[in-house]
């Protein structure tokens, strides 16, 4: 399962449940579907393309 932190925004998968983010330590964690993680994985840095 992948996970999102929406505090911080640090993505993380884990296998089970989570409560806390590894990054922050708060527990507004979310799960994210299968298509969010990778458009994720892929960061678009490039965002301002013109
Ligand atoms: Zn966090």
């Amino acid at each position: 399962m992948n996970y999102i932190c929406e505090v911080c925004g640090f993505f993380f998968c884990r296998m089970g449940e989570v409560n806390e983010c590894p990054s922050c330590e708060r527990n507004q964690i979310r799960s994210v579907t299968e298509e969010e993680t990778q458009r994720l994985q892929e960061l678009p840095d490039s965002i301002s393309e013109r």
